[in-house]
């Protein structure tokens, strides 16, 4: 059976490389040139990390990124809302959160998945018909033939836009402002992930290399509509610990996005066609779990894919056991940016996160980080 996967990002990577180890024969197509992530960094947290280690990739992502033992909220002063042991946020593998530099994971899938399958760069996809069991693909300069095409596109998805031209984004109206400086933190900070809630504002760190710590700041949209210098950003978080300021100061470019997610799609799939990761179900950040989801995504279906008499049949039984997680993720992110930014709202999650027993957010973790049978052995 012949797939295309459209889109190298970290959904479609990962999908690629489960493919091929499955023995399916695969491609992906990605429209850009090169690969070249954007320059900050990103939370992998134990589900993730699980999805590599099925890989075999788990120690290469440790040892190219920084493991965290938790990652705390906040408040500006560095003093956590709740102090919540290690063991509580970890999975029962003992996986736990790894922090990396967005361009060097994707540089490690990238670099995996070439030894072993194809991966055609500036390939925009336009469109696809099917024709009988055969799904037509066309780029901008040739056409292809598959069994079965796989929209791993993102949050714009052009796939997605085909099979569901009524979809919408949903826009959260606040910013996020994201860098890699070049920083070390305090000894004490090092392995650790830090959100800072302040008033409308947070920010959020942690180190991802010996000298390197990526950083976001999330602010309404109404109140910063532009673009920001490194000197503005450092000015508007003056009111917190001295350490934000630095870690602003030392970082070369700022990065810029609207955070939005995707309204629920009414299905995932149409004859011989499936969405995955943020095409599917694009989720605010704020649980930083949408590459995690999208990771899932590829281990599930591969899953399915090979364990299904047909496509849509592997499409369908993907679709139903993913549903109710995603939505999980997609709806808690989206009012916990809401709660946050909102000065009641602040006061209600901290009263929450300080009053809820530690085994009651054990239970809430392992239900995000269970990475469920049936397993995959690849
Ligand atoms: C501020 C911010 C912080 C985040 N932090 C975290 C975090 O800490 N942890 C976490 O798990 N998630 C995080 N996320 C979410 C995560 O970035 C996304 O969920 C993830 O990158 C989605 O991966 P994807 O491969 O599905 O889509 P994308 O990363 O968008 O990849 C899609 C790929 O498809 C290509 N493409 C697009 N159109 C076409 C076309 N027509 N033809 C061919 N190729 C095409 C694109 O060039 C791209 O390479 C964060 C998101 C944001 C915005």
């Amino acid at each position: 059976m012949k797939i295309a996967i459209i889109g190298g990002g970290l959904t479609g990577l990962t999908t690629a490389l489960f493919l091929t180890k499955t023995g399916f024969e695969c491609t992906v197509y990605e429209s850009a040139p090169q690969l070249n992530e954007i320059g900050a960094g990103i939370w992998l947290q134990p589900n993730a990390m699980q999805i590599m280690k099925y890989l075999g990739l788990q120690e290469r992502i440790i040892t190219s990124g920084c493991r965290l033992e938790r990652i705390d909220i906040g408040r500006p002063d560095l003093t956590s809302v709740k102090d919540i042991k290690n063991k509580t946020v970890i999975d029962e593998f003992g996986n736990k959160t790894v922090a990396i530099h967005r361009g060097r994971l994707q540089q490690i899938l990238y670099e995996e998945f070439s030894k072993v399958g194809s991966i055609e760069l500036g390939m925009p996809y336009k469109n696809h018909e099917i024709a009988q069991d055969r799904i037509l693909v066309e780029f901008e300069t040739k056409r292809i033939e598959v069994n079965a095409l796989l929209g791993a596109d993102g949050i714009h998805s052009s796939v997605r836009d085909l099979l569901f031209p009524e979809a919408k984004l949903r826009d959260a109206g606040q910013v996020c402002w994201r860098g890699v400086s070049s920083f070390q933190l305090p000894a004490d900070l090092q392995n650790l992930g830090r959100e800072l809630w302040g008033d409308k504002i947070r920010f959020g760190f942690s180190q991802i290399s010996n000298n390197q710590v990526y950083w976001f700041a999330v602010t309404r949209r109404k109140d910063f509509p532009k673009a920001m210098s490194v000197s503005q950003l450092a000015d508007l978080f003056s009111g917190f610990d001295a350490v934000v300021s630095e870690i602003i100061l030392h970082t070369n470019g700022i990065h810029r996005a609207e955070l939005k997610d995707l309204k629920r799609l009414p299905s995932w799939h149409r004859s011989g066609v499936c969405l995955m990761g943020d095409a599917a179900h694009a989720t605010t950040p704020n649980m930083g779990q949408g590459a995690c989801q999208g990771m899932e995504d590829a281990y599930y279906l591969s899953f399915f894919l090979k364990n299904k008499p047909s496509v849509n049949d592997a499409f369908m039984a993907f679709e139903s056991f993913r549903r109710k997680k995603v939505d999980y993720v997609v709806n808690n992110s989206w009012l916990f940016g809401k709660m946050v930014h909102h000065p009641l709202g602040q006061t209600i999650m901290k009263v929450i996160l300080k009053s809820t027993p530690e085994r009651i957010i054990k239970k809430q973790t392992q239900h995000l980080y269970e990475v469920k049978s049936p397993a995959l052995t690849v």
